[in-house]
């Protein structure tokens, strides 16, 4: 009987990890992909839909590649259970899996609770932090605002997926705004006291090119809002929006509740970053935003892409009786625009330090654009082209 591999999450953890799992094993391994939604929808670029600059088509991407061309089985199905010790697993519709090892990239859920108001109506104000249905519903809000309106986006306290991805979105509504609406505002509401990511290059941009359009004001705790007049209330004053965006507050994808480990604490999954195991429960592993990150490891989708390969490699070695890695290097490089035409990069690496048992960024290694370019937006491109390609093909 060969090995079977179930992996829980067709993002960017997971779909890496299923193809790689049967490209690494020659096909002698089985995989079984679960994903809840029939086709992927990628985050990264969602910013430039909402800001009218790319369209949903772009964005999104079907699952054909890993069934025809790897011969992954993928389930469009939601996980209900796991029993870690008869190793199965339950399905929405009834199904019930056996797999040998265990992958969860479930990603994130949000905690809408913890703003008062919140839960229950995101239609009125979106999120637009996972892409798909909220991504449309915003970039519509925004084109149906009128002009010298008021677009508020509030950023919640770190740690949250993508930490540029904030500031790059404001850029973008303002880019809309200054084409379409040049009376409007983008107030960037940040919980947090500064800039998450590229701090310097968003604020020379927005000094260039959107003077008096974004206004940024940190330390700016969200307590609660009223849906109905869009108002975000704020720890000393309330703030009465045309556009309110609240990225709430987020932890770990809720499957990882099901396996029943001491190490899923509210928010993340702890793992041993060797091999991506969860320590108390054999067999099973967790990685993208659903971790703890390591020590600047940011929630990114390339981050995800790559612990994938070193969870795929770790499951191989340990299906075949044999030690993960001893050094396993991963790297991070994210894209974001200031403009639909204009883009700059971070970049990073990080290395499993023996040690501390954990990844740390390797000093020296990685880097930032000097300055947001045209050309920077056409390597941001080919990044995305190419990370979807690397999942999904
Ligand atoms: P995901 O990619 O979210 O995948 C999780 C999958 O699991 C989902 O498809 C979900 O449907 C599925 N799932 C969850 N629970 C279940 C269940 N119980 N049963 C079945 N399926 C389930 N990163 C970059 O590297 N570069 C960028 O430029 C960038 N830009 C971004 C811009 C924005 C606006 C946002 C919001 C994010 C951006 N990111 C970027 C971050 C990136 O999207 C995430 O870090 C990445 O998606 C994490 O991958 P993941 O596999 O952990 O989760």
């Amino acid at each position: 009987r060969s090995a079977h591999v179930v992996v829980v999450g067709g993002g960017f953890g997971g779909a890496t990890a299923a193809k790689y799992l049967r490209l690494w094993s020659n096909g002698q391994v089985r995989v079984t992909l679960i994903e809840r939604n029939a086709q992927f929808v990628s985050c990264p670029m969602s910013n430039l839909v909402i800001g009218g600059m790319e369209t949903m088509a772009q964005i999104t991407h079907d699952y054909a590649g890993l069934r025809d061309h790897h011969g992954v089985r993928v389930v469009q199905d939601t996980v209900t259970a796991i029993d870690p010790a008869t190793r199965e697993l339950r399905l929405a519709s009834g199904e019930r899996l056996h797999y040998d090892r265990l992958l969860l990239s479930p990603g994130i859920d949000f905690m809408p609770e913890r703003i008062e108001g919140l839960a229950g109506h995101e239609d009125e104000i979106p999120h637009a932090w996972k892409a798909g249905p909220q991504t449309t519903l915003l970039q519509r809000q925004l084109a149906a605002m009128p002009d010298g309106g008021v677009f508020a986006i509030h950023i919640p306290k770190a740690p949250f997926r993508c930490p540029p991805g904030p500031y790059e979105r404001a850029s973008l509504v303002a880019d809309y705004c200054r084409r379409h609406k040049p009376r409007a505002k983008v107030l960037v509401l940040d919980a947090n006291a500064d800039i998450q990511s590229k701090k310097g290059l968003f604020l020379a941009a927005w000094g260039d090119r959107y003077r008096g359009l974004i206004e940024y004001r940190p330390n700016n705790q969200l307590l609660g809002v009223d849906a109905r007049s869009r108002t975000a209330k704020l720890e000393f004053d309330d703030i009465k929006a045309d556009v309110l965006n609240v990225i709430p507050p987020q932890r770990a994808g809720k499957v990882v509740e099901l396996i029943g480990s001491r190490l899923v604490n509210d928010r993340w999954v702890s793992v041993n970053w060797l091999s991506t195991e969860v320590s108390d429960v054999p067999n099973v592993h967790v990685i993208g935003d659903a971790t703890l990150s390591a020590p600047r490891m940011p929630k990114s989708g390339t981050m995800a892409n790559q612990q994938a390969k070193v969870a795929a490699a770790a499951i191989l070695h340990l299906l075949a009786d044999l030690p993960p890695n001893a050094s396993p290097v991963v790297m991070n490089t994210c894209y974001s625009y200031v403009g639909g035409d204009s883009a700059m990069h971070v970049a990073s690496v990080h290395r499993f330090d023996t040690a501390e048992h954990t990844f740390l960024p390797v000093e020296g290694a990685g880097g930032l654009s000097a300055v947001a370019s045209p050309a920077e937006a056409t390597a941001a491109q080919a990044w995305a082209h190419n990370i979807w390609a690397d999942m999904l093909r």
